[in-house]
């Protein structure tokens, strides 16, 4: 039987374990990456790397994209040396980057036109899941074209969740992560509260954990907070354009969503305070200087 192809789009954090996952189970997988030093080891697992887009989705099966944010899918897709102008017809799209619903409808028809089957597949889960293959893919589009996709997205992940219509799993992503986001944001506000309280870090930390308060965002965040090193697995400035997401729709659907609002404005701020490639839980740093303050206590 001829090998299943499939070209793989964004070989950021996120796109480059999935991407090995692929071809480590059988696929035969060609990458492409605007900075293309970060798909090496792709190749060194014997997949390929293309010169661009359009290039790497010649022939391809499948389409994987999972990229920042919408304006980069629209211009991988569309842009100059757009993918979609060169797929062939009936291969399938999965885009598993997070970018709302709006968008993701927006790339179905633009999909459509070009006779390619559009999946928005965004996935709960961070990059150990994405190294272990045991992501959850959020799935809006055509039942068909989802089975067909099936032994893709379970050599990526360990279970899917098919919402509806396109547009549906990047609806279901951004819900979830509005929740998780103003969490941890809440997260860091406490962690503050405590701190000008004179509370002792460690057992306060430990009280959350183990309280109804922990849940499990919670429990991996806190000792983050904690420890005040934040190395990247989810960036704060994807978390800052998640929410983001969430208040466009909530505004397209006229209802209001304060505390979202008030979360991701503190995003904002900690990404213009240089704090946008550490881990969103870096929400907390800025969220401490910011209560502390010029004339506050002396706690670092
Ligand atoms: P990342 O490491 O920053 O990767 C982003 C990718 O998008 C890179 O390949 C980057 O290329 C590419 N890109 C950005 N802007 C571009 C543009 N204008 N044109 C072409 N390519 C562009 O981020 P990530 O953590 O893998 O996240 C990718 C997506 O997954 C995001 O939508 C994020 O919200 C979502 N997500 C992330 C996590 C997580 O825990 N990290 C979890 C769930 C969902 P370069 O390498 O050249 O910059």
């Amino acid at each position: 039987m001829p090998e299943t192809t499939v070209a793989f789009l964004g070989l950021g954090q996120m796109g480059l374990p999935m991407a090995l996952n692929l071809q480590r189970k059988g696929f035969s997988v060609t990458g492409w990456n605007r900075t293309p030093e970060k798909g090496q080891p792709l190749v060194e697992a014997g997949g390929r790397l293309a010169g661009t887009p359009r290039e790497a989705v010649r022939g391809a099966d499948f389409i994987v994209t999972m990229l920042g944010d919408p304006a980069a899918v629209r211009q991988v897709a569309l842009g100059t040396d757009g993918f979609l102008a060169a797929c062939r017809s009936g291969a399938v799209w999965i885009d598993a980057s997070t970018i709302g619903p709006s968008a993701a409808r927006e790339m179905a028809e633009a999909a459509a036109r070009a006779r390619v089957e559009y999946l928005d597949a965004p996935v709960l889960g961070s990059v150990k899941p994405a190294t272990d293959g045991t992501l959850t893919f959020l799935v809006g589009g055509n039942p068909e074209a989802l089975t067909r996709a099936r032994p893709v997205l379970d050599a990526m992940g360990q279970s899917v969740h098919h919402f509806g219509a396109a547009g549906q799993g990047a609806a279901a992503k951004i819900v979830a992560n509005m929740l998780t986001g103003t969490l941890v944001a809440a997260l860091g506000e406490a962690l503050a509260l405590a701190d000008g309280l004179g509370l002792e870090r460690d057992a306060i930390v430990r009280m959350l954990m183990e309280g109804p308060a922990g849940a499990p965002i919670v429990r991996m965040k806190a000792p983050l907070m904690q420890s005040g090193d934040f190395p990247p697995a989810f960036q704060l400035r994807w978390m800052e354009k998640d929410l983001g997401l969430a208040l466009l729709e909530a505004h397209r659907l006229g209802t209001a969503l304060p505390a979202a609002a008030a979360a991701h404005g503190a995003y904002a701020a900690a990404r213009a305070a240089g704090l946008g490639d550490q881990d969103f839980a870096a929400i907390a740093a800025f969220t401490r200087s910011v209560a502390r303050g010029p004339a506050g206590p002396e706690r670092a």
